[in-house]
């Protein structure tokens, strides 16, 4: 089954676009992901989990926006960034483009904290002025998603960027680009309010989120090698543990939009 727009022809897409299909738009970045992972992680990892919420939903995977807002990595060579205003008219013109053809539900599926002020802000505008229905899921749904004990995981070594998580998820799907030579342990510049605060909103994810996001402004004050997190970045889980959480991600994300899907319609 193809799910990639690209790879389809116009009379293909012609025959979707009168079945209320769903089009998922992967986010990226192309950005510094410590000295062991690729600059476009967060581009493969957008479009892994776009993939397989397509082919369980019947979706169209539209073309990835390789570049994010990056900002905050720009100290370190080859990142790439939009500025803000860029990025939420990429995303409009692309929406407004399939919306004009009859598509009228988009999930936004971005995989860099980066990316997020600036989707949540693109999306509120499509869902008023657009006349389509806009579903966002950014990187804290997606860890959101995981399985409870992995999240933990990640919690307790503050695992926010190229650690445990996207180090797992590049090992599975692009081993090839894991650079296993690379002394990869980052010196942190954490200080001990922050994680004093973190510890205090440690059951609140999404106050936990809120005091997380409100430090990550430039990451070469932040890590000497790009890396944000307490564990070693080149630890990960097994290849099978790691299909397992995508799977399992990808299967309670497609069951929301199912239902997400029904709720906007005014005839139910
Ligand atoms: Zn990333």
């Amino acid at each position: 089954m193809k799910v990639f727009l690209h790879e389809m022809t116009y009379p293909e897409v012609s025959h979707k676009a009168e079945e209320d299909t769903v089009i998922v738009i992967p986010v990226g970045s192309i950005e510094q992901h410590g000295v062991h992972l690729p600059l476009g992680t967060d581009l493969f990892i957008a479009l892994e989990i776009s993939r397989r919420l397509a082919e369980k939903t019947g979706s169209i995977v539209a073309p990835a926006l390789w570049v994010g807002f990056s900002e905050e990595h720009m100290a370190f060579k080859g990142t790439i960034t939009l500025e803000g205003e860029t990025l939420v008219r990429v995303i409009r013109d692309v929406i407004r483009s399939l919306s004009s053809h009859g598509f009228r539900k988009f999930v936004v599926v971005n995989a860099h904290g980066g990316n997020d002020a600036h989707l949540r802000s693109a999306v509120l505008d499509a869902n008023l002025n657009l006349n389509v229905d806009v579903l966002y899921v950014g990187p804290n749904e997606i860890s959101s998603l995981l399985p409870r004990e992995l999240q933990r995981e990640l919690e307790e070594n503050i695992d926010l960027h190229a650690g445990i998580l996207e180090t797992s998820i590049i090992n599975l799907i692009r081993p090839d680009l894991v650079r296993r030579d690379r002394p990869s342990k980052p010196k942190l510049t954490l200080r001990k309010p922050l994680l004093e605060a973190l510890e205090l909103v440690k059951d609140n994810p999404t106050l936990r989120a809120s005091v997380l996001s409100s430090f990550l402004t430039r990451f070469d004050k932040l890590s000497d090698n790009g890396s944000l997190t307490l564990a070693d970045p080149l630890s990960h889980w097994d290849e099978s543990e790691t299909e397992k959480a995508l799977e399992e991600l990808a299967v309670k994300l497609a069951e929301i939009v199912e239902k997400w899907k029904i709720a906007g319609r005014v005839d139910n």
